[in-house]
């Protein structure tokens, strides 16, 4: 825990709860305006262990009854849910969530926590929570337009136009990870095939690896090696790890290059734990999109990290609470 990010309440302000729902964890913080952490918590979601809504409200209660102890009972203006699975938006409904979360999809995230705690909830995919992070304290300072890539387990994406999330029809635009950047590639679960996310996730990068570790007779000594393994690996001039990066970045460079096409934008935001190799990446990521891209599109669009924080997705989820309060 950052101790520096915590505040005193201010009792003439309101506050908002924010939560990232994860597979694998769930982080809960109360946030003020500026995106300034009061309080935060981190529990296992024990995904096909518990029902995962009772988790999520144990989460909000934590937070929230801390805050409200040590603020003397400042107001708490709403909560907002970053998730894990595909939501329909204006309902804050889940209409699909793959087995990460078993008996998640129907789940009615909105309309139960708002029975619970009385207070707006605003429930959006955890890579859109994400976006407004970047909206109010990343890229979006100096980008109104711009996409997210969120590289972690899978891929997840998001694209903020002229300053708003874009949601499509129902939710669940922005599904980045399901661009296909190879219509022979390799078969993905959502049914297509060569989705940027076989090729681009940490799962994906080390599958490239070990791939090559076995055709080069090297898997009996060095497999199974994680992404992280490989990244450093591939840092450290290792051959085989350089030929997987290569393949993972050609494949990203020409998902950045359509998106750029498609959307026109002035930054390209990428997070997650991929990267987190950091400028050596970003470097050839941008040279891969720049020989991709058409030149007078490509011309000042930004290629860079997410701001970042392992609470980042949790403050994107409350800053929902200011940015839809009107609508
Ligand atoms: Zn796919």
């Amino acid at each position: 825990m950052n101790k520096h990010a915590l505040r005193r309440a201010d009792e003439e302000t309101f506050y908002a709860v924010g939560v990232d729902l994860g597979g694998t964890k769930i982080s809960a913080a109360v946030i003020d305006r500026g995106g300034q952490i009061l309080q935060q918590h981190v529990m296992p979601t024990l995904a096909g262990q518990a029902d995962v809504m009772p988790r999520v409200a144990e989460a909000v209660e934590t937070v929230w009854s801390r805050f409200a102890a040590e603020s003397g009972g400042a107001r708490i203006r709403g909560i907002g849910i970053g998730t894990a699975g595909q939501v329909e938006w204006e309902t804050g409904t889940i209409r699909y969530a793959s087995d990460l979360i078993p008996g998640y999809t129907g789940t009615r995230v909105k309309s139960l926590l708002e029975e619970r705690f009385g207070v707006p909830v605003y429930v959006d995919n955890d890579v859109n929570a994400l976006a407004l992070t970047e909206k109010y304290l990343g890229a979006g300072r100096n980008a109104k337009t711009f996409v997210c890539l969120a590289l972690g387990t899978g891929v997840g994406g998001a694209v903020m136009t002229g300053g708003r999330i874009m949601h499509g029809a129902w939710g669940s635009a922005g599904e980045i990870g399901h661009l296909s950047v190879d219509y022979k590639g390799r078969p993905c679960i959502c049914g297509n095939v060569g989705c940027l996310e076989q090729y681009a996730s940490g799962t994906s990068i080390a599958n490239l690896m070990n791939e090559r570790l076995q055709a080069a007779g090297l898997a009996g000594t060095r497999a199974p090696l994680s992404a992280k393994e490989t990244a450093d690996l591939w840092l450290a001039g290792d051959p085989l790890a350089g030929d997987a990066m290569n393949e993972a970045i050609a494949a990203l460079g020409s998902a950045v290059a359509s998106l750029i096409h498609l959307f026109n934008p002035e930054a390209v935001v990428i997070g997650g734990g991929v990267a987190a190799c950091g400028e050596p990446l970003f470097r050839r990521l941008r040279e891969e999109v720049r020989r991709r891209a058409m030149p007078s599109m490509f011309a000042g669009v930004t290629i860079e990290p997410a701001c970042g924080g392992g609470m980042s997705g949790a403050i994107g989820a409350a800053l929902q609470v200011w940015e839809y309060a009107h609508e």
